[in-house]
């Protein structure tokens, strides 16, 4: 009997993941403000019974005890939370480095020159060296007059 629910619970644990998988490429990230919004507010409304709770035990010494489980929601939901600002985090890195890598193929293929020139520098920690377009947010070479990626005049 203990094999047959082993194996229901992986299987069903493979097709979450599965899915999720899936919805992770696919998925907008309003989808995951959204899903982080509500999060938020259950977390707010987990405190505030919390809060209540607190108020009926310490103020009017009230004889029940403050339920396990309310604290339990609470850790529940923010490690949802927590989860859920990763992933968000993951999308807005990805979508920019992809961008990014986008936009220097394109400048190194068009002027290999002028690409190499106004390039990033490394220092001597190892960490590049940039002047930051106010304009677009992309890295340029800190001696560059101009931005690769808009053109904006330093
Ligand atoms: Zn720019």
């Amino acid at each position: 009997m203990g094999d047959v629910f082993t194996k229901l619970g992986e299987s069903i644990k493979s097709t979450f993941k599965e899915a999720t998988t899936q919805t992770q490429k696919s998925v907008d990230q309003t989808v995951y403000r959204t899903e982080l919004l509500s999060k938020k507010n259950e977390l707010k409304k987990a405190y505030q019974q919390l809060g209540e709770a607190q108020y009926e035990v310490h103020v009017h010494n009230a004889e029940e005890e403050i339920p396990v489980s309310l604290y339990t929601k609470i850790e529940v939901i923010t490690k949802e939370i927590a989860q859920i600002e990763k992933q968000v985090g993951e999308i807005v890195t990805t979508q920019k480095d992809s961008f990014d890598t986008f936009k220097r193929t394109v400048k190194t293929t068009w002027d290999e020159n002028m690409a190499k020139q106004t390039r990033p520098e490394k220092g001597e920690d190892g960490v590049e060296i940039m002047k930051i377009c106010s304009h677009c947010n992309v890295g340029n070479n800190i001696s560059a007059s101009y931005c690769i990626s808009c053109g904006n005049k330093f």
